[in-house]
Formats: C-alpha cells, sequence, structure tokens
C-alpha cells in the first residue's frame, strides 16, 4: 500500500483554548527535531490536526516507526490520497480494505466532507462506499460500535483522503509545552520513571545528581549519565548536572547525629537543586519520591525537606505502588539501567537507624553549628555538566 501522508490527532492539546497555538507549535518542533535526519518530511499543522509528508517512501516509514514515541501525539494514520470523484474514492476503497485482513472482521465507513461542494452528502457518500467494499468483500460485517475496521474517508478541496488504520500515540503533551523543571535524579529505579513521566505532561527537564567520590564509583556515574540519555530519548536534550557532593557529606555525618543526617542530607541536595534550579531558569524540582517507601519518605520528612525552599516540587511518584514503578520503569527502559549494582551517596552513608518523624527545629537546630554555604557554593561551582542531545532513536517497544 502506498500511503501519501499521515494524519496526526493531537488529543489533549486540542482541548486547550487559546494556548492551543502554543502546543501545536511545539508539537510541530518536537516532531520536527525527532525526524531532522530524514530529507523529505513536511508538516502541515492545522487546527485540530497535523499532516506530515514524506516523499521518500522510506523516510515515510520511519516517520510511522518514531512518532509512536513523541509525547502530544494522540493517534496517527497513514493516509492514502486520490481524486475527489465517487468512482476514485471507490477504487482506493477497495485497495484499502483490501490490505487488511476481513475475514470476520467488523467495519464502518466515515465520512467527513471538508469540501462541501462534494455532489453526496455524508450519508449518501458512506452509505455508497460501504456496500461498495461489502460487494467486493462479503465477509466483512457492518457494525456502527466500535468496528475492527474504520475506513475513514476525508474529503478536502485537494482532494480526497483515505485511511483504515490508526496507530496509537504516547498520548501526554509535547515536551517542552508546559516548561521546564530540574529532575533529581539518583542511581535508583524511581526518579527515572518520574523524569518519565513529567516529560510526558510536557515538561522539559535537567537533570541534577549527587556523586561522593571515592566513596560512589565512575560506574555509579556512567549509570546515571546512562539514564539521563535514555531521559533524552523522549523528545528533548536533556543536560545533566554532577554535583562533588563527598564534602558535605562527611561533614554532614561529622555534625549531625546519625538518626536525622538522612534528613539533613536531603535538605541539602535540595538546597542546591534548588540554586541550579534559579541558574537554568526552571520553575520546579521534581523527585522520585513515594510516600511511605522508605524513612526519608514520611509526610514528616517530606515536610522538614520541604522547608529549606518555596519552590514548587513535583512528586509524580507520590501515590504510585513500587511494583507499578518497576512496571513503568521496565517499560521505558530505564530499568535495567537503574539495578546495576553501583551504589549512589545515600545508600553508602545511609544511617542504620533513620527518624521516621524528624522534627523541623531539631534538624535545623544541629544543622545551626555547621556553615554549609561555602560548602554548597564550592559544590555547585565544581559540579560537571553533560550535554546529551534528543536521541532520535530507542529500542522502546510501546510507551504508556
Ligand atoms: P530512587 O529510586 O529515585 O533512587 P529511592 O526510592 O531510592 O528513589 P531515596 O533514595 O529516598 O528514594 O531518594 C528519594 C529521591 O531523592 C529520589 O527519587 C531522587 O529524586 C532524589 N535523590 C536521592 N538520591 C539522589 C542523588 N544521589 N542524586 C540526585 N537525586 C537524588
Ligand atoms: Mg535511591
Amino acid at each position: 500500500m502506498e500511503w501519501n501522508e499521515l494524519l496526526i490527532r493531537y488529543g489533549e492539546i486540542s482541548l486547550k483554548g487559546r494556548n492551543r497555538n502554543v502546543f501545536v507549535k511545539k508539537l510541530r518542533n518536537n516532531i520536527k527535531d525527532a525526524l531532522s535526519d530524514l530529507k523529505t518530511v513536511i508538516i502541515k499543522p492545522e487546527r485540530d490536526r497535523m499532516f506530515l509528508f514524506a516523499e521518500d517512501k522510506s523516510d515515510m516509514e520511519e516517520a510511522i516507526a518514531r512518532l509512536p514515541h513523541i509525547f502530544g501525539i494522540q493517534s496517527f494514520s497513514p493516509v492514502a490520497k486520490c481524486e475527489a470523484t465517487l468512482e476514485a474514492i471507490k477504487e482506493k476503497a477497495l485497495e484499502i480494505i483490501g490490505a487488511n485482513e476481513t475475514a470476520g472482521k467488523t467495519f464502518k465507513v466515515e465520512v467527513r466532507r471538508t469540501d462541501k461542494r462534494f455532489p453526496l452528502v455524508t450519508n449518501e457518500l458512506q452509505l455508497e462506499i460501504g456496500s461498495h467494499v461489502l460487494r467486493s468483500f462479503p465477509d466483512l460485517i457492518v457494525q456502527m460500535k466500535k468496528p475492527d475496521i474504520v475506513l475513514l474517508i476525508d474529503i478536502r478541496i485537494e482532494g480526497a483522503f483515505l485511511t483504515a488504520k490508526v496507530y496509537e500515540g504516547a498520548g501526554g503533551m509535547p515536551v517542552g509545552s508546559n516548561g521546564h523543571s530540574i529532575l533529581m535524579l539518583s542511581g535508583g529505579i524511581d526518579s527515572p520513571v518520574a523524569g518519565y513521566l513529567m516529560m510526558k505532561r510536557g515538561v522539559s527537564i535537567d537533570a541534577i545528581h549527587f556523586a561522593s567520590p571515592p566513596f560512589t564509583s565512575d560506574l555509579a556515574k556512567k549509570k546515571v549519565m546512562d539514564l539521563a540519555e535514555k531521559l533524552s530519548s523522549f523528545g528533548a536534550a536533556v543536560r545533566l548536572h554532577i554535583i562533588p557532593f563527598t564534602e558535605i557529606q562527611q561533614a554532614i555525618v561529622s555534625q549531625v547525629p546519625d538518626n536525622v543526617s538522612m534528613t539533613t542530607t536531603r535538605r541539602l541536595m535540595l538546597q542546591i537543586a534548588d540554586k541550579v534550579r534559579e541558574e537554568e531558569g526552571a520553575l520546579a524540582i521534581v523527585t522520585g519520591e513515594s510516600l511511605g517507601q522508605v524513612a526519608s519518605q514520611t509526610l514528616e520528612s517530606l515536610t522538614a525537606i520541604n522547608a529549606v525552599t518555596s519552590s514548587p516540587i513535583l512528586r509524580p511518584l507520590i501515590a504510585t505502588d513500587k511494583l507499578d514503578i518497576i512496571d513503568i520503569a521496565q517499560k521505558i527502559g530505564t530499568y535495567d539501567i537503574s539495578i546495576r549494582p553501583y551504589e549512589d551517596c545515600c545508600t553508602i552513608f545511609s544511617p542504620s537507624n533513620p527518624k521516621t518523624k524528624p522534627k523541623l527545629e531539631k534538624v535545623a537546630y544541629y544543622e545551626s553549628f555547621t556553615d554549609f554555604e561555602p560548602m554548597i557554593e564550592e559544590a555547585i561551582e565544581k559540579r560537571l555538566i553533560v550535554e546529551l542531545p534528543l536521541q532520535q532513536k530507542d529500542d522502546f517497544e510501546d510507551l504508556l
């Protein structure tokens, strides 16, 4: 079957009222970026859908392979064009239906008549084409509700456009259409999933990682770079900031009692993340925290941690069960990276008996004996910045 164009449906972004243009523009740019190595692609956005043309057949196939990974697309269909005459439409309809398995399948025709000059009205054309198809494929069964095959016919001024195939899109919103945030990326299972979910919601991200060499190894660093690279395959480049955290962690261990040191560690990480957030012009901080998962993720702990900043902290996994998080991690391909056995700074410095209900005043009191500020400044100054450009291809199966 020779396809002339792809019809791309937006889904949720088309509900966005006056902001729609911003969303559509972003989606168009994201699709362009994702396909920028293909030579012959042209994208034409319209109010509630977009058309993609590729002169080269292999470019068309590559576009079909990549579109399911671009957020903001609800679904898309390869479309064949013919002259807007009843005869030409009938012929094309048979060709398209013939490319499908028809035995025992249910079927209907749906017409959209953008060009009102076409001599038959919608109902007439539906009937005419439906019965023509049934004469050639008598094993098809007509069904109006949720049929297996829907033959869509769009009559436009430039011609008639037909399709019977709908590919599911990744849903969500175009990355970058909902602003920019800083993701606190550990080497664990949760934070990459949190980053993915925010990207799916249209947020582009910078990632920040705290490393404590020589206690944490180069392989732990590589693991985080691989995770950030994986995230860069979901529609936008990711900048990764690796913060040298050893000196601060050693100061915490020597100055703050064991049972609140985890809270202090988190508070210092958050302060640093917040400063980097400001430098990068990002609006919020994203973490992989999930309520009750560990001592530092009780409501009391989160309260004590939050107190260091008034910036919004987004925790997309706060109410998600671990098994469900693992499920997403496996689907998006971060799981296998996350389970590599190289520990991050928290695991290594983790106290044996952290308080599950730390009191903010107590934590602040213990911290007050140490001047962390110069250490924070130095850590930010000495950070390593790794740019991970948008990955155009990846091996993920279906996204969520
Ligand atoms: P994850 O699986 O994301 O590591 P976790 O269940 O191990 O999460 P914690 O270790 O308590 O939970 O970390 C909670 C959150 O704090 C992480 O999801 C991440 O956002 C942030 N975080 C923890 N350690 C680091 C680190 N070394 N660098 C950057 N962020 C971190
Ligand atoms: Mg962790």
